[in-house]
């Protein structure tokens, strides 16, 4: 199954594609992902990438597409995958849908995962994220300390879940992304779900969207 995941920033599209792609057995590709990787290791890609990244803007979509280009073409998504904040504007789904024409692939479904405003923001202040095996956690919920209680790594806020840059974030997607909705449902591609409680919820609507037997 070839899926996007859209939705706003905070909406948890990186938690249940990360569950998704365990129980499919297909690549989760985080775009937010592979350019945090790409800074931390201070590549010219993460040094491009971060400047706008940390004012909360969208990196350009040439350096974009080719990324995922790049990574749509190894092996391992042969058998489908998830992609996971991308695309993130109009010229990123044509593209994609081009890219894909190319060797006979095509999108099957655009998962929207909804969840209100206030809950969002309110989100994004209480992520917390582990600084070494990337895993997201929700300081209200979950009663942690400062380390990761999978890897014992150390949870940081990361940059742009900071006020001034979440802001931004938000405006971008209003502006950006949020016309996607339009396209995949024009597409007849789009599925909306439900994320405003907890993630056991979240990912059981998103597996009765796409008829995705649990286990
Ligand atoms: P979130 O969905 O929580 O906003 P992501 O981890 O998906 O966060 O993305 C973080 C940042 O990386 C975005 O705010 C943007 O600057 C950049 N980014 C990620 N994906 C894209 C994309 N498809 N196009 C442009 N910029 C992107
Ligand atoms: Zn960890």
């Amino acid at each position: 199954m070839n899926l996007i995941f859209l939705g706003a920033p905070g909406a948890g599209k990186g938690t249940a594609a990360n569950r998704l792609s365990e129980l499919l057995d297909i690549p989760h590709i985080s775009t937010g992902d592979i350019f945090r990787a790409n800074i931390s290791e201070g590549t010219e890609l993460g040094k491009l990438a971060d400047q706008y990244i940390s004012q909360g803007c969208l990196v350009p979509d040439d350096v974009t597409i080719g990324m995922v280009k790049a990574r749509l073409a190894e092996e391992d998504c042969a058998k489908g995958f998830i992609l996971d904040g991308f695309p993130r504007t109009i010229p990123q789904a044509e593209a994609l849908d081009n890219i894909l024409a190319e060797d006979g692939r095509k999108i099957d479904r655009a998962v929207d995962i909804v969840v209100s405003e206030d809950k969002l923001v309110e989100r994004l202040a209480y992520r917390r994220v582990c600084a070494a095996c990337k895993l997201s956690y929700n300081l209200k919920h979950s009663n942690i300390g400062d380390c990761c209680p999978v890897c014992g790594g150390s949870l940081i806020m990361r940059e742009d879940d900071k006020p001034k840059v979440i802001a931004a974030r938000m405006a971008a997607y209003h502006r950006d992304t949020e016309p996607l909705i339009e396209y995949y449902r024009n597409a007849r591609k789009l599925v909306k779900v439900n994320s405003e409680e907890v993630v056991a919820d979240t990912f059981a609507n998103i597996l009765a969207a796409l008829e995705i037997k649990g286990v």
